[in-house]
C-alpha cells in the first residue's frame, strides 16, 4: 500500500492544483452526502449531539476547506524574498513542494474533525497520505474507512483502521512526515519510531490547560464561556480548560455563578439531555470516577457506568498532590483552586508543564498581558475559551510537552510542504571578485 502511495507520488498526480482542488472538493461532498450517517456515528462514539457534532466537527471541516481552496493558488504559489547585493543580479524565493508520503493519526475526541483536517492540509500541498483513524472512536473510523475510498482518489490516499499494532506496525515503515493527535505517552512512542528514519513530526498533544478568573472579571460571562468550553464533548477536548485558579475574594460568587450556568446549559437533570455527551470507553470512565474523591463536590458529581455518563462536576478544596491535578483530566471534571492575585496564578502555571490553552479573565488589559508575558502556553485566549480554533490565521499548536509543529489554515499547508529555498541567477554577469586567485585587492573589497 505504501509502495503504492510512493509510486504516485513520483508520478507526479497529486502536483496539479487541479487535482488538489478535486480531492478537497470531494470531501466536502462526502461529507454533505453523509451528514447524517457521520452525526450518528459521532452519537453513537460518544454521545455528541447533533448540534455539537456540527459546530466541531462538519461545519468546521466545511469552512476548512472552503477556507483552503480560498488560498490554494497563493499559498501553493513561489514566495519572493529580496536578493541580497552580493548576489545580484538574480531571484530568490521559496518554493512549496509537497513532502511525499505523509501518515495522519488521529485521536478519539473529535474523530472528524483531528483525522480530516490534517488531511485537508496535505492533499492540499500535494502529499499522498495514509490515514490512520483512532480505534476508540469504532463507528466514525469505519464510516470513513468505507466512504474515503469512495470519494477520494484511491492512488493517492488510504485509510487505515486498527488499534496500537495497526498504529505500530504503520510507523515501522518510513514516512516523509507524521502527524499524531493523541497523549504524550503515544507521542514518545511516535517520536522514537520517527527517529528510525530522521522523519519529521507534528504531534498535537494535551496537557492541563488552566483558566485564570481574577476579582474584575465578569463572572457571569466568564462562567459560561468556561462551562461552554468545559462541558462541550463532555469535557473531552484537549483545550477544554483543565482548572480553574480564582481569585479568592470571588471563588463563592464564581461557583454559584458556574451552578447556575450548568443548569441554564443542560437542566437539572444532564442525564437526560441531548445536548451532554458520554465518556467515550469504560477504561476512561473508570479513570475519570477516581477523580472525585480528590477534592470537594461543589456542583454535580453524580454517574452512571452502563451510559458511562459523569455530571458536570465541580470540585473545591482539591489537594494539589491529588490526581486531579497532577494528571490531564480530558473529561467533565473541573477543580477549581484559590489563588490570592495574578502573580500566584503566574507562579502556579510556570512550576507545571507548558500548557497547550491558557485562558485568562479579566477586565485589565494590562493583567492580561502580563499573563501573556509571564507565562508559556501553546494558544492563549483572553476572557473566553476554545473561540481561537474558529481563526484560521491563528496557528494550532502545542509547546513543550503540549506538543510541537502546528497547523490550520496556510500553518498547516505550510506544516505538509517543504519550503525549499531557490536561486536563480542569469550568466551575463559574471564579476570574478569571489574566484581565486585571492589577491591582495580582491581581499579588500
Ligand atoms: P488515542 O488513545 O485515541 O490514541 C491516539 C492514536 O494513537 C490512536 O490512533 C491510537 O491507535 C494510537 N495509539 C495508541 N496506542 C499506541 C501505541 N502503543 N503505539 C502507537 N500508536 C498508538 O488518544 P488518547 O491518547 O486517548 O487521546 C487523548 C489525548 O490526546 C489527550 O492527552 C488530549 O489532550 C490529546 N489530544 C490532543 C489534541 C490536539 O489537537 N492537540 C486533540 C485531541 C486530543
Amino acid at each position: 500500500m505504501i509502495e503504492t502511495l510512493r509510486a504516485t507520488y513520483r508520478s507526479g498526480l497529486t502536483r496539479p492544483l487541479d487535482w488538489r482542488r478535486k480531492q478537497l472538493n470531494q470531501l466536502d461532498l462526502l461529507l454533505t452526502e453523509h451528514e447524517q450517517e457521520l452525526l450518528d456515528a459521532l452519537a453513537s462514539d460518544l454521545g455528541k449531539s447533533a448540534a455539537e457534532g456540527w459546530l466541531t466537527e462538519l461545519g468546521y471541516l466545511h469552512s476548512d476547506i472552503k477556507h483552503t481552496l480560498k488560498h490554494l493558488k497563493k499559498w501553493s504559489a513561489p514566495r519572493r524574498v529580496s536578493q541580497p547585493l552580493m548576489a545580484w543580479p538574480g531571484k530568490s524565493c521559496l518554493y512549496p513542494e509537497p513532502l511525499g508520503v505523509v501518515l495522519i493519526i488521529g485521536a478519539w475526541n473529535y474523530p472528524l474533525q483531528l483525522l480530516l483536517s490534517p488531511l485537508v492540509a496535505a492533499l492540499a500541498a500535494g502529499n499522498c497520505v495514509v490515514l490512520k483513524p483512532s480505534e476508540l472512536s469504532p463507528k466514525t473510523a469505519d464510516l470513513l474507512a468505507k466512504l474515503i475510498p469512495e470519494y477520494l482518489d484511491q492512488q493517492a490516499v488510504w485509510i487505515q483502521t486498527g488499534g496500537a499494532e495497526v498504529a505500530q506496525q504503520l510507523l515501522s515503515e518510513r514516512f516523509d512526515h507524521i502527524m499524531y493527535t493523541g497523549g504524550g505517552r503515544v507521542g514518545r512512542i511516535v517520536m522514537k519510531a520517527a527517529a528510525e528514519y530522521l522523519t519529521p513530526v507534528t504531534l498535537e498533544l494535551g496537557g492541563k490547560s488552566p483558566a485564570v478568573v481574577l476579582a474584575d472579571a465578569d463572572l457571569k460571562v466568564a462562567a459560561k464561556r468556561i462551562a461552554w468550553g468545559k462541558w462541550l464533548n463532555a469535557g473531552q477536548t484537549c483545550i477544554a480548560p483543565d482548572y480553574i485558579l480564582v481569585a479568592d475574594e470571588v471563588h463563592d460568587q464564581f461557583v454559584e455563578q458556574l451552578k447556575a450556568t450548568i443548569t441554564e446549559f443542560y437542566s437539572s437533570s444532564p442525564q437526560d439531555t441531548e445536548d451532554y455527551g458520554r465518556i467515550v470507553s469504560a477504561g476512561h470512565w473508570q479513570r475519570l470516577v477516581e477523580y472525585l474523591k480528590d477534592g470537594t463536590i461543589a456542583i454535580g458529581g453524580d454517574y452512571d457506568e452502563q451510559e458511562r455518563f459523569i455530571a458536570p462536576t465541580v470540585l473545591t478544596d482539591v489537594d494539589l498532590e491529588s490526581a486531579v491535578m497532577t494528571e490531564e483530566i480530558f473529561g467533565p471534571i473541573l477543580p477549581i483552586v484559590k489563588i490570592t492575585d495574578l502573580q500566584q496564578a503566574i507562579d502556579f502555571i510556570c512550576d507545571r508543564d507548558k500548557p497547550l490553552a491558557l485562558y485568562g479573565f479579566s477586565k485589565d488589559k494590562a493583567k492580561l498581558n502580563q499573563l501573556t508575558q509571564a507565562t508559556h502556553a501553546g494558544n492563549q485566549c483572553n476572557n473566553d475559551t476554545l473561540m481561537f480554533m474558529l481563526n484560521p490565521e491563528l496557528p494550532f499548536g502545542g509547546v513543550g510537552p503540549s506538543g510541537m509543529g502546528r497547523y490550520h489554515g496556510q500553518f498547516g499547508f505550510d506544516t505538509f510542504s517543504h519550503l525549499k529555498s531557490v536561486m536563480s541567477r542569469p550568466f551575463w554577469s559574471d564579476p570574478n571578485f569571489r574566484y581565486p586567485p585571492y589577491t591582495s585587492f580582491k581581499q579588500k573589497l
